[in-house]
C-alpha cells in the first residue's frame, strides 16, 4: 500500500525486490578509510561557535545527526515522541521463544553500499553477520517457481519472450541486471549524484521509461520485467514513475560502484537496533523520550520548538532545528510562518511505502531437503519474500521472516504461506506474528520513499531536502536514494556538516 501525504498517484519501482561470524575488519575495510578521512576533516574545522540544535525524531536519522553534531561540539537536544528510540529500526525478542530475535523494521545493509552506516558499525565495534537471504533465490513468476539456474537458461528465457540480445546479456550478467543493458548509455551523463537535471534528459521527467526506450529494441518480456510500458498516442501517460527518476536512480547506483541487485547483505548480530541504541547511549541525557514536537516557529535568528511531555507544554529555543520525521507525520507539527510554496509542495507530494513485518516460528527447519531454497520471492503481497533470520541462534526452532501489506492478520499470513509454499512436506509453523507499524508506532509512519511520478521530479527535487532558513531535514525520506538506513545516515551527515559550516 502506498500512503500519500498529498494527492500524488502511487507508482512502481524499477528495482527488483531485494553462520559464521564474518570478521568486521573484512566487512568494513572501506568504512575504516572513511573514518580516517572524517577524523582529519573534523580536526581541521573546529566549530567557531557551538550551535544550539533541536532534533525532532529519534529514529536512526535523528540519532545519527544528533551524534554527529555532538561530536563536532554542538549543543543538541533530541525530542522523540515515543518511549523508545530507533523508529523503524526495531528488534524484538518477546514473544519469540528460545532466544530467537527479529528485526521488525530494517532488516539488512549491504557491502558495498551503506558507507556511512558501516562506518558507525566499525566505530562502535558492533558484530556483523553475513546473511544468505539473497543467495540462491527461488522466484515465483506467473505461479511457477524458478531457481536462479533456470532463470539463466536459454530455453526458459526464450519462453518468457526475451530476444537473443537480452538472453545473452542475462546469461552473462544475471536476470536482475537486465536494466543496465538498456540504461547504460544514459548513466554516464550524470556527474553529481544529487543533481538529476541539466544532463540533457530533463524532458524524460514527463515520460514513462517505455517512451524513452522506444527505439532500443526491447522485447515484450523486457517491457514487462522492466515495467517499461509506453504511453498511447494522444493519451497522457498513466500513473507511474518518471523515466528521468528511474534513470537517475540507476546512475547513482552506478556512480557508487554498486550492482543493480545487491546480493551481499548483512545484519547486526543480536539485532539492527544495536546501532540506534549505540547512538542513544552516547547521546545520554540529550535524548528526551515521550516528547512530541507540536509546533515550530522559524525566526530569522532562532527557531522555537514547542513540545508536549506528560501533557505539559514546553518550549526550546535554538539556532537550528532538524526535522527527522517522515513527511507523512510532519503535518502534525504546526509551522509558522508556513513553509514556502515549493517546500510545502514537495513535502505534501512525497509518498512513502508501508509494510508490515511478518514472522513465522517453526518447530524445525521443515523446508530443508524439501525446496531448493527458503529464500523465496513469492509475488504474494501477504508475504512477498521469505527467508530465515536469526539462524545463528541454537536450537531446533527456526524463524522465518517476510514482509506483508500494512494491515493483515496472522491467520491470513499462514494461509498465504501454505498456498504459495513450493515444497511437499507439511510445515511446522507454531506461531505467527504480524508487526503492523501503523498500529504499534503511529508516529513512525512511512518507511521508505516511493518513486516520483511523471513530471514530479522537477517539482519535488531538490526542494524536499533543502533547508528552509534554520530548519533542516534528515532521515530516510530526505536523500537521493530511498534506501532506509543508508539514506537516513547519509542525510544526517549532510545536515550535520551544513550546520557545522553555518
Ligand atoms: C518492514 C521494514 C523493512 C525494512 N527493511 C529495510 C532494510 O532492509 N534496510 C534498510 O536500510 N531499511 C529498511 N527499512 C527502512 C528503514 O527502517 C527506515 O527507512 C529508517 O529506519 C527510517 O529512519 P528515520 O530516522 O528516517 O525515520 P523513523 O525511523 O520513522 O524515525 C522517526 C522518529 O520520529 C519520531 N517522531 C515522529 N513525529 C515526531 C514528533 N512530532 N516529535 C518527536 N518525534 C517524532 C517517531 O516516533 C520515530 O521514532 C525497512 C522498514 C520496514 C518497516
Amino acid at each position: 500500500m502506498n500512503i500519500h501525504a498529498g494527492n500524488s498517484p502511487a507508482s512502481s519501482s524499477l528495482a527488483a525486490p531485494s553462520g559464521i561470524i564474518f570478521t568486521r575488519r573484512k566487512a568494513l575495510r572501506s568504512g575504516a578509510l572513511l573514518v580516517a578521512g572524517l577524523t582529519v576533516a573534523k580536526a581541521a574545522v573546529a566549530p567557531p561557535r557551538a550551535q544550539r540544535v533541536v532534533i525532532v525524531g529519534g529514529g536512526i536519522g535523528g540519532l545519527c545527526c544528533a551524534y554527529e553534531l555532538m561530536e563536532r561540539g554542538h549543543d543538541v537536544t533530541l525530542l522523540e515522541a515515543s518511549r523508545r528510540t530507533g523508529g523503524h529500526v526495531k528488534t524484538i525478542r518477546d514473544p519469540l521463544p528460545d532466544g530467537l530475535y527479529a528485526d521488525v523494521g530494517a532488516e539488512h545493509f549491504t557491502n558495498p553500499g551503506y558507507d556511512d552506516y558501516r562506518r558507525y558499525v566499525e566505530k562502535f565495534d558492533l558484530p556483523v553477520l553475513p546473511w544468505a537471504r539473497r543467495q540462491q533465490m527461488y522466484k515465483r513468476i506467473d505461479g511457477r517457481w524458478f531457481t536462479e539456474e533456470q532463470l539463466a537458461d536459454k530455453a526458459v528465457l526464450g519462453g518468457f519472450g526475451f530476444n537473443a540480445r537480452e538472453i545473452d546479456y542475462i546469461r552473462e550478467h544475471g536476470f536482475r541486471e537486465l536494466p543496465t543493458l538498456y540504461l547504460a548509455p544514459y548513466l554516464a551523463k550524470f556527474r553529481d549524484e544529487y543533481q538529476p537535471f541539466g544532463v540533457g534528459l530533463d524532458e524524460c521527467d514527463h515520460l514513462p521509461l517505455g517512451d524513452v526506450l522506444a527505439d532500443a529494441g526491447l522485447s515484450a518480456a523486457a517491457v514487462r520485467f522492466l515495467s517499461a510500458q509506453r504511453s498511447r498516442p494522444n493519451e497522457k501517460p498513466a500513473a507511474g514513475s518518471s523515466a528521468l527518476f528511474r534513470i537517475w536512480q540507476a546512475a547513482i547506483v552506478k556512480m557508487r560502484g554498486l550492482p543493480v541487485f545487491k546480493r551481499e547483505v548483512f545484519h547486526l548480530k543480536g539485532g539492527n537496533q544495536r546501532l540506534p541504541d549505540a547512538f542513544a547511549e552516547r547521546l545520554g541525557e540529550r535524548v528526551r523520550r515521550n516528547c512530541e514536537a507540536t509546533a515550530i516557529h522559524r525566526g530569522d535568528t532562532s527557531v522555537t520548538v514547542r513540545f508536549k511531555q506528560a501533557d505539559a507544554e514546553h518550549t526550546l529555543t535554538a539556532d537550528h532545528a532538524v526535522l527527522c520525521v517522515s513527511p507523512l507525520v510532519l503535518p502534525r507539527i504546526q509551522i509558522t510562518p508556513a513553509w514556502p510554496e515549493a517546500k510545502a509542495y514537495a513535502l505534501q507530494n512525497t509518498s512513502m511505502n508501508m509494510q508490515s513485518r511478518v514472522l513465522l516460528v517453526t518447530r524445525d527447519a521443515f523446508w530443508k531437503e524439501d525446496v531448493p531454497s527458503i529464500n523465496l520471492e513469492t509475488a504474494d503481497p501477504k508475504m512477498y519474500f521469505v527467508c530465515e533470520t536469526a539462524s545463528e541462534v541454537p536450537g531446533p526452532r527456526r524463524l522465518l521472516m517476510g514482509s506483508g501489506s500494512p494491515a493483515q492478520t496472522p491467520e491470513e499470513t499462514i494461509a498465504a504461506f501454505r498456498k504459495f509454499y513450493p515444497g511437499k512436506k507439511p510445515d511446522t509453523i507454531e506461531q505467527c506474528i504480524v508487526h503492523q507499524w501503523w498500529k504499534e508506532e503511529p508516529l513512525a509512519f512511512g518507511c521508505e520513499r516511493n518513486p516520483f511520478p511523471f513530471g514530479q521530479l522537477a517539482k519535488i527535487w531538490p526542494h524536499l531536502i533543502e533547508p528552509v532558513g534554520r530548519i533542516h531535514f534528515a532521515g530516510a525520506a530526505y536523500d537521493n536514494l530511498p534506501w532506509g538506513q543508508d539514506a537516513a545516515t547519509r542525510s544526517a551527515n549532510r545536515v550535520a556538516r551544513q550546520i557545522h559550516a553555518s
